[in-house]
C-alpha cells in the first residue's frame, strides 16, 4: 500500500505558485474535485512505488528500500530530477501507466490500421502519446484486392486517427498527441507534406518527412529519385529530389510543417539492428522507437546543478553525477512498475528496457554560468554536460547489469561485445513542458522564451511574470524597477534597453533572438552525447526566407542532428501541439 501522507520531518517541496497550479490541475488525487494529495504526498507516492520494485523484484530488504525510496524523493522534493508527466500522474494508481512514449505499428490492412487506432486510444487515456509510421500502406488509388475497390491511402486513414484521438481526451482534460511519419519515397509523399497546409485539419498530429541518405544524396546531385510502393515493393515512378525537397521547406515555412526526420540517420545507432528497423518516433520527435515499443523519460534539472566555488559559479559535477545514477536507477525501475497497456509493448519494453534520461534548465545553467546561449562556449557547456550524463548513466546501466543482468536482447546489439549494459538506450532530451514548469526551470535545452511577460488573470487583471533570475541579477546589480519590468514584458525582450547594462542583456537572450545557426548548434551539441534524440525548436523570426530554412535543414544534416523541426515566429496563429502544456 503505498497511499498515505509524506512524513511531516522529510523535505518539503519549495514550488512556485505556477508549479502548484499545474500539479493541482492534473497531478494530485482529487476525490470529486477536491485535491486530497499534497505535492509532497505525490513525490512520496511515487518514490515508494518505483523504489519497491527492488523489494519485490530484486529481493532487497526492506530497510534498503525504504533508504532509497527516501533518496528518490529527496531528488524529486529537491526539484532536482523529474519523471515524465505519467509517471507522477500514474504511479500507485489504478492506471499504473508510466511512459510518456509509444510507437505503434501500423501494417497495410484494414485489421492493423484499426487494431492501431484501439491501442493509441488506450495509450491516449493513459496520459502516453503515440508515433505511427504510415509508409507501410499503399499509396491511394491503389487496387484492394478482396473488395475490388481502391484504397484510400496513408493521408485518409490519418484523419481517421486523427478524429479518434479528439473523441479521447484524456483524462477529461489532456488531448491526445501523436506522430506521423511517411517516407519521403512514399508514392503519396507530396499529399503528405501538404496534409497539414489547413491548420484545422489534423490538429492531434505533429507530421514528419523521413527521410532517406539517399533522398538527401539526390537533392545535393539535383536527381529524380525513385518512389516506391510499398505494398508491391516495386518502383511507382520518379520526383524531383529538388522540387520535394523546396515543397518540404516551403511548407515548414509557412506552418512549421512537416519536420524531418533523418531515418538512416536513427537507425545507424538503433541499439538493436537483429530486431529490426526503426521507422517512427513519438510525437515530439526525441524517442525513436521500435514498433510496439515504449520508454519512460525522465529529466535533471541543470538550473540546480550550478554552485559557487571560490567566489565563481561552476558546474557541480559531483551533485551531477549523484543524481544522473539515482535517476538511471529509478528509471529501470519504472520499466518494472509499469502496467503496460498491451501485453506485446509489455514484451517489447522488457526486452530492451530503454530509458530515457534527459535534461530541464540547460538556459538557466548557462545565465548562472554568465554565458550567453548563442556561443561557442555554451556549446562547449552542452557538450561537456551531455557527455559526462551519458558516461554516468552508462556506469550505472553497467553496475545494473551486474547486478540484475543485461537488457534480454544484447545479444547481437550494438553493445555486445562492448559494454554490458541493462538498458538499450539511457539518454532522450525531452521538451519537458509540463515538468519544467513545476520545477520552475527553462525547458529542454531551448534558451528563455521571454525575459517577461504579461499574464491575464481570471479576473481580468494583469501580472507581469519576471524571469527569477533576472529578477535576481537586477535586484543585485541595482537595475531593478517595477516600471523596467512592465516595460521588458511589453516588449519581451532586454536587448536594446539602456537600464540594462550589456553583459546582462547578451546572457538574458531569448529564443526569438538565438539566430538558427546557434540553435542548430546547440542542437547537434547535445545529440553528439544523447543515445535516442533531441527535442528543439528552431526559432526564426517572421523575416525569414525559404532559403533560411533550407539552409537550416543542410546544417542540422551536416552536423548530425538526427531531425529537425522549425518555427517561423507568427506563421501560426496557435501552436498545434503543445507539448505538454496544456494543463
Ligand atoms: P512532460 O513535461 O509532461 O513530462 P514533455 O513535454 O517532456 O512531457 O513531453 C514528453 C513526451 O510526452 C512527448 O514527446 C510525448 O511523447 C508525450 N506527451 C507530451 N504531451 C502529451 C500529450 N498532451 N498527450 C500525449 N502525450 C504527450
Amino acid at each position: 500500500n503505498f497511499e498515505g501522507q509524506a512524513p511531516k520531518n522529510w523535505l518539503k517541496i519549495n514550488l512556485t505558485p505556477n508549479a502548484r497550479v499545474v500539479l493541482e490541475k492534473r497531478y494530485l488525487k482529487q476525490i470529486d474535485g477536491q485535491v486530497i494529495e499534497t505535492p509532497e504526498d505525490m513525490i512520496y507516492r511515487v518514490a515508494n512505488v518505483i523504489a519497491a520494485i527492488e523489494e519485490e523484484k530484486y529481493g532487497k530488504g526492506e530497510k534498503e528500500t525504504r533508504a532509497l525510496a527516501k533518496e528518490f524523493y529527496t531528488i524529486m522534493a529537491n526539484l532536482e530530477f523529474m519523471p515524465n508527466s505519467p509517471t507522477l500522474m500514474n504511479a500507485g494508481r489504478d492506471l499504473g501507466q508510466l511512459s510518456a512514449c509509444f510507437v505503434l505499428p501500423i501494417e497495410d490492412s484494414m485489421e492493423d490500421i484499426f487494431d492501431a487506432i484501439k491501442n493509441a486510444a488506450i495509450i491516449h487515456k493513459s496520459g502516453g502519446g503515440t508515433g505511427f509510421s504510415f509508409s507501410r500502406l499503399r499509396p491511394k488509388n491503389s487496387m484492394v484486392r478482396s473488395t475490388g475497390g481502391v484504397a484510400s491511402g496513408p493521408i485518409s486513414f490519418m484523419k481517421v486517427f486523427n478524429s479518434a484521438t479528439e473523441a479521447v481526451k484524456q483524462g477529461g482534460t489532456r488531448r491526445g498527441a501523436n506522430m506521423g511519419i511517411l517516407k519521403v519515397d512514399h508514392p503519396d509523399i507530396l499529399d503528405f507534406i501538404q496534409c497539414k497546409e489547413d491548420n484545422k485539419e489534423i490538429t492531434n498530429f505533429n507530421i514528419s518527412v523521413g527521410i532517406t541518405e539517399e533522398f538527401m544524396k539526390a537533392v545535393r546531385e539535383e536527381r529524380d529519385y525513385d518512389l516506391i510502393n510499398p505494398h508491391s515493393g516495386e518502383a511507382a515512378g520518379k520526383l524531383s529530389a529538388r522540387e520535394v525537397f523546396a515543397k518540404i521547406v516551403d511548407h515548414a515555412w509557412q506552418n512549421g510543417e512537416p519536420g524531418i526526420v533523418f531515418l538512416d540517420r536513427l537507425n545507424e545507432s538503433n541499439p538493436t539492428p537483429q530486431l529490426g528497423k526503426i521507422e517512427a518516433t513519438n510525437p515530439c520527435g526525441e524517442q525513436p522507437l521500435l514498433p510496439n515499443e515504449a520508454c519512460n523519460l525522465g529529466s535533471i534539472n541543470l538550473k540546480l546543478m550550478v554552485t559557487e566555488k571560490n567566489g565563481k559559479m561552476v558546474i557541480n559535477w559531483e551533485r551531477l553525477s549523484h543524481v544522473t545514477r539515482l535517476a538511471v536507477r529509478f528509471l529501470d525501475n519504472v520499466i518494472d512498475a509499469n502496467q503496460y497497456p498491451l501485453k506485446i509493448i509489455d514484451e517489447v519494453v522488457k526486452g530492451n528496457r530503454k530509458i530515457g534520461l534527459g535534461v530541464m534548465g540547460f538556459a538557466d545553467m548557462l545565465i548562472l554560468l554568465q554565458t550567453s546561449y548563442a556561443t561557442e562556449e555554451a556549446v562547449d557547456y552542452a557538450e561537456k554536460v551531455m557527455k559526462f550524463i551519458q558516461t554516468e548513466a552508462r556506469i550505472e546501466s553497467q553496475r545494473l547489469a551486474e547486478e540484475r543482468g543485461t537488457f534480454p536482447n544484447y545479444e547481437s546489439s550494438i553493445y555486445d561485445g562492448v559494454m554490458k549494459l541493462r538498458n538499450a538506450t539511457l539518454t532522450t532530451i525531452a521538451p519537458t513542458g509540463t515538468i519544467s514548469m513545476i520545477c520552475a526551470a527553462s525547458s529542454g535545452v531551448e534558451p528563455l522564451f521571454a525575459v517577461a511577460y504579461t499574464k491575464t488573470v481570471m479576473d481580468g487583471t494583469s501580472l507581469v511574470e519576471v524571469n527569477p533570475l533576472f529578477e535576481t541579477f537586477a535586484k543585485e546589480y541595482n537595475f531593478y524597477s517595477p516600471e523596467l519590468m512592465r516595460k521588458i514584458a511589453e516588449k519581451g525582450t532586454v536587448l536594446g534597453l539602456p537600464e540594462v547594462p550589456n553583459w546582462v542583456q547578451e546572457i538574458f537572450t531569448t529564443a526569438q533572438e538565438t539566430s538558427p545557426e546557434w540553435h542548430i548548434r546547440i542542437q547537434a551539441a547535445f545529440q553528439k552525447y544523447t543515445d535516442n534524440a533531441v527535442s528543439k525548436t528552431i526559432n526564426f523570426a517572421n523575416s525569414a526566407t525559404r532559403e533560411d530554412i533550407a539552409e537550416a535543414y543542410r546544417l542540422a544534416d551536416e552536423l548530425n542532428c538526427k531531425g529537425l523541426t522549425v518555427y517561423r515566429d507568427g506563421s501560426r496563429e496557435e501552436q498545434v501541439l503543445s507539448t505538454g502544456t496544456t494543463v
